[in-house]
């Protein structure tokens, strides 16, 4: 490939702030559309148990259906990659939760699949933490990319079967992961206006602000996306070569 060459990305999410990261991180050598572009794109649900789980998931069955919509979308995206990035954060005095469950932690418990608000989630968090002092609110942002590949092929040839009970999904086994990781604590109230989700309960490792108080450029140099994302170009840098 040549490295001058633009690289296309689907990226699998509708949260515009998460998109809005992920394009600023990756900068100019990529060309990004989101899930925005393709308002008829299936929901896809995410019961996987882990992060690499959920986020194989959204890659694969979009590239499935990008790549069934054929005459709509060949010329736009032929070549690009579907990127999906399941995220969340692991709270050590919680047990690691709300982990896959970050988006709906709030509404959980009533077993909604559906998002909770930023301001619930973080009300939770807060509550469950209550009594937990500062030296034991350890936590850590996770976040898992999922590459696929995206193909316009007959769809028949997607599933080789490999035994009677059981068969490889080759678009999946073609899916590559990145993983990145950000450390800090959890603060007894939220602090500052900037990100989403946790980002105003959330103050990494070796700063006294949180995410929302410190910023874009900083939270883009440190963040758990940010070292998935750096994982990613490089995977990208090597095949230029
Ligand atoms: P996902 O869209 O299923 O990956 O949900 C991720 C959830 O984890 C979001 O709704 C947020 O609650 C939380 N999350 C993931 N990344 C971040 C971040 O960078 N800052 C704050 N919260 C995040």
């Amino acid at each position: 490939m040549n490295s001058d060459a633009l690289k296309r990305l689907v990226i699998a999410t509708r949260n515009s702030h998460k998109a809005g990261e992920i394009q600023t991180i990756l900068g100019k050598g990529f060309q990004c559309r989101t899930l925005r572009d393709f308002p008829d794109a299936p929901e896809v649900i995410e019961d996987a148990a882990t992060f690499a789980g959920n986020a194989t998931k959204k890659a694969v069955e979009l590239a499935r259906w990008l790549g069934s919509e054929i005459s709509n979308f060949k010329s736009s995206i032929s070549g690009a990659f579907v990127l999906a990035d399941d995220s969340g954060l692991e709270v050590d005095a919680l047990n690691g939760a709300p982990g896959v469950f970050s988006a709906r932690f709030a509404a959980m418990d009533s077993g909604a699949m559906e998002n909770s608000t930023d301001a619930a989630n973080n009300a939770k968090l807060l509550r469950l933490l209550e009594n937990v002092p500062l030296e034991k609110r350890t936590a850590r942002f996770r976040c898992v990319l999922a590459l696929a590949p995206l193909e316009f092929k007959n769809q028949n040839s997607e599933i080789e079967i490999s035994s009677p009970v059981c068969y490889a999904d080759e678009l999946e086994l073609r899916t590559e992961i990145f993983d990145g990781a950000c450390e800090g604590r959890i603060e007894f109230a939220p602090r500052g206006q900037g990100g989403f989700g946790y980002d105003p309960l959330f103050v990494p490792v070796g700063f006294e602000k949180s995410f929302a108080e410190l910023g874009d450029e900083i939270k883009n140099r440190l963040s758990h996306r940010a070292k998935a994302l750096e994982k990613l170009k490089a995977r990208f840098n090597s095949h230029d070569q």
